[in-house]
């Protein structure tokens, strides 16, 4: 929270960087942050601000962020491959200790947004594609040009790219900054985006309206909300590095949250770029049908672990001995057979059926996705397609 060592409270009209950059509402936060749509008054337009919670640990995730996000920068000046683009960083003494700060491009909502707004729909197939190829590009940079594993990919660290973005054109967008902290506008601590408040207020029967304008520097999903999908780029960016790492100096050995989590990291057996790709096929399933394709829950006489491989194993089919056996924690969940000790009957229900059963898909909608998903989804991580080989795949092009 908002204590020592903790975030940093900032309010509208908050000054950073000696000055540079005005805070102007909150955007979003995470575990280690909150982020803030920002101005930058010297070079007039809007970025993404991102305040690290102070504490010794965080500051360090912050640097070893700034770290891999120069080098991304670097390798791409002409900030065309997929991955967010950082402008800055700088210390700030608050309160709550000294918050290291990151100054990146401002983008729209996450695809976590946009799912919800699209609940057990899916946004449709052709905008799953555009999305998906989008992240392969920047998984594609991250893995084989810079040697970096996300290992935290999901809907929540994937933002559209907003087509009206004030950042690029503030006049012309109408939106005025911020400059001044406003007298007596106590800022309360909730977080309220545009969409989410607009969302609210028709909760409550009112009539709300809000401008365009407005509605679209929150982000993309409200305006898809107000009008509809079409005529809007689905171009995205991957952000949040706090957990990437290089390939050659892995820290960790659990990564990724859970429900995108792949069988090599819950076994133990060690992980790499592939991990990632297993965490794609995870977030492609679920944009397009807006459920999650694993959930885990721990069951009676049961881990999450083990309900997670028993799922997989029933919608993929059993998981090779040999990858079931690798891992330093199998013998935790595995007999000598290759079987789950305290998960004895599975319920086999494959993908392309859960498509067709579940979701209503078509014929060739279910064999197009399925056929793009299920090679992605090997147990055998060596065997998983890398982001350049998907890139070239026939449902995708
Ligand atoms: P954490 O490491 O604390 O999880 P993130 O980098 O994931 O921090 O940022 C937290 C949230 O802030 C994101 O999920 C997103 O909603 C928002 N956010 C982050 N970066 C940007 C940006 N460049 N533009 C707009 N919103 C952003
Ligand atoms: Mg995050």
């Amino acid at each position: 929270g908002y204590r020592k060592g903790g975030y940093h409270a900032a309010r509208p009209g908050d000054r950073f960087a000696g000055g540079r950059f005005v805070a102007q509402r909150k955007l979003g936060w995470g575990n280690f942050s909150t982020v803030w749509l920002a101005y930058d008054t010297l070079l007039s337009r809007f970025v993404a601000l991102k305040i690290q919670k102070s504490a010794r640990d965080y500051a360090q995730a912050a640097l070893h962020e700034i770290e891999l996000l120069s080098a991304i920068a670097k390798g791409d000046p002409t900030n065309s491959k997929s991955v967010v683009q950082l402008l800055d960083h700088f210390k700030h003494a608050g309160p709550n200790g000294l918050h290291v700060c990151l100054v990146t491009e401002f983008l729209g909502d996450s695809l976590l947004r946009l799912i919800r707004y699209n609940r057990n729909k899916g946004i449709g197939l052709s905008r799953v594609k555009e999305i998906c190829r989008s992240v392969l590009v920047g998984l594609d940079y991250l893995h084989s040009e810079l040697g970096i594993i996300h290992t935290d990919l999901k809907p929540e660290n994937v933002l559209l790219v907003s087509t009206i973005n004030p950042s690029k054109d503030p006049v012309r967008s109408g939106f005025t900054p911020i400059l001044e902290r406003a007298e007596g506008n106590q800022y309360s601590g909730t977080v309220i985006s545009f969409s989410e408040k607009m969302l609210r207020m028709r909760a409550r029967r009112a009539v709300a309206k809000i401008s365009q304008r407005r509605v679209s520097l929150g982000g993309v999903a409200a305006e898809m909300e107000e009008r509809s999908l079409d005529g809007i780029s689905l171009k995205c960016k991957i952000v949040d590095f706090g957990n990437a790492c290089w390939a050659s100096q892995q820290l960790a050995g659990d990564i990724q949250t859970r429900q995108y989590r792949a069988p090599e990291v819950i076994v133990g057996s060690g992980y790499s770029y592939s991990a990632d790709m297993w965490s794609f096929a995870c977030m492609a399933f679920e944009l397009a049908t807006g459920d999650l394709l694993f959930d885990p829950r721990t069951c009676q006489g049961c881990s999450e672990d083990e309900d997670h491989l028993a799922l997989m194993m029933e919608t993929l089919g059993k998981m090779p001995k040999k990858i079931a056996s690798s891992g330093t924690r199998s013998k935790d969940y595995f007999d000598r057979h290759g079987d789950l000790k305290r998960i004895r009957r599975l319920k086999f229900f494959p993908l392309e059926r859960v498509l067709i059963e579940r979701y209503n898909f078509t014929e060739p909608d279910t064999h197009g996705l399925a056929g793009f998903l299920r090679p992605i989804l090997d147990f055998t991580p060596e065997n998983r397609p890398t982001a350049a080989e998907c890139l070239k795949h026939p449902w995708l092009n």
